[in-house]
């Protein structure tokens, strides 16, 4: 945190459906891959926002994206954040510097959407969460796009409708084409890992009890760098086994997987990107080349709904307690990892404060 004391919530300025002067005025700090699509599809596709500052310590990119959109560029990520002509705030940088820009928008009484992780690390996702609970408003949403994917919104209905029963099983898989030699151990689990660990508790509405992590050989185009694929294995409170493969290099496409076994019948994630030809005596599809490709319709969604949640002044989606859930799940992996044991998920009762939006 930076030394400041902590501000009664903003007052909101009063939005009108249909006006665009009422558009709600965002700023993004992190204009690399993800934070320059999130800034066109604002700019080009979604309703009732505007993004009017920019800021990344890369300047010269960030610089041309202003220019491109009409925006302003701003040097200083904490400047933006304070600035006036701010409403509200996406944190797209590098991982390491979401904590301090999120504490920051909660220290200015804004509402922040921040990439996933949260944090690095569970304490200073604990941080955050004990800021925004300081404030006694919810402000912080996070960048957990599956939520918003038809396809695991769909699953989610089959589950809670109880069609296939009580789910007793869950298989996953996170595939990325291709990562080369520069990728570390860490980012399986921080960065990879962490959509599985968060969509999986917000499919079965369960909590984690303790994870184990396996490492198979590595495939070559690691360079014995890091471990890849990677296995990840969870059991919940009430008892259901997980498992997920984490395979950056798997060299045909970026492929994501789910499958929930219930007692009654089995339930699997739907993958919309492509349509299925049949030609030349084959038959199939198109595998998409990555994320955005794979979630282009749930990142336009997310953005959607979070614009609409905050015009009217109140936070939905994913929160900081979400992150942090996730965080501390990620943290107990990391652990397994190193010792190659099973390790217990610690994570305290979820507080009232963060409980009506824990799943949508
Ligand atoms: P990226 O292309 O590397 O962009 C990150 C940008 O942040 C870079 O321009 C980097 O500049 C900049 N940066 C570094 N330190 C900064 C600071 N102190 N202040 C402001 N900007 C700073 O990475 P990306 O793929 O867009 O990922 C950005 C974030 O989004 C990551 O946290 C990632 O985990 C998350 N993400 C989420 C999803 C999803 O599916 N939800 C998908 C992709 C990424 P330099 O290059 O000069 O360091």
């Amino acid at each position: 945190m930076r030394g400041r004391p902590f501000p009664v919530p903003r007052e909101r300025r009063p939005f009108e459906e249909g006006s665009e002067l009422n558009d709600l005025r965002i700023g993004v700090v992190g204009t690399g891959a993800i934070g320059r699509k999130h800034i066109k599809r604002i700019s080009e596709s979604l309703k009732g926002g505007n993004v009017v500052a920019v800021s990344d310590v890369a300047a010269d990119g960030a610089r041309q994206v202003a220019e491109e959109y009409g925006a302003r560029f701003v040097a200083d990520g904490y400047e933006l954040i304070a600035a006036d002509d701010v409403d509200a705030v996406i944190v797209s940088s590098w991982d390491p510097t979401h904590k301090d820009y999120v504490m920051a928008c909660l220290e200015q009484g804004k509402y922040v959407f921040c990439e996933k992780p949260l944090a690095t690390d569970s304490a200073g996702c604990r941080e955050i969460v004990d800021a925004e609970m300081a404030l006694g408003k919810r402000l912080v949403q996070v960048g957990f796009m599956r939520r918003y994917d038809r396809g695991y919104r769909q699953l989610k209905e089959v589950i809670d409708s109880g069609e296939i029963g009580t789910p007793l099983i869950m298989h996953c898989a996170h595939r990325n084409a291709n990562m080369g030699p520069q990728y570390e151990d860490d980012y399986m689990i921080t960065q990879v890992a962490i959509h599985e660990i968060d969509i999986v508790q917000w499919l079965l509405s369960d909590t984690y009890d303790r994870v184990r992590v396996l490492l198979p050989r590595s495939a070559g185009a690691t360079n014995g760098v890091y471990h890849d694929p990677q296995i990840v294995l969870i059991e919940t409170a009430n008892g259901v086994c997980i498992d997920v493969e984490l395979f950056m290099n798997c060299q045909f496409g970026y492929d994501i997987r789910c499958q929930a076994v219930g007692e009654k019948g089995i339930a699997s994630l739907s993958d919309p990107s492509y349509p299925e030809i049949s030609r030349d005596f084959q038959r199939g599809s198109k595998v998409a080349d990555g994320w955005e490709a794979r979630f282009t319709d749930a990142y336009a969604v997310e953005l959607q709904e979070w614009i609409d949640s905050v015009r009217s002044d109140r936070a939905a989606g994913p929160n900081s307690w979400d992150g942090y859930a996730a965080s501390v799940t990620a943290d107990a992996l990391l652990r397994s990892r190193d010792i190659q044991d099973y390790c217990s998920v610690d994570l305290p009762e979820r507080p009232d404060f963060y409980r009506d939006s824990s799943v949508r």
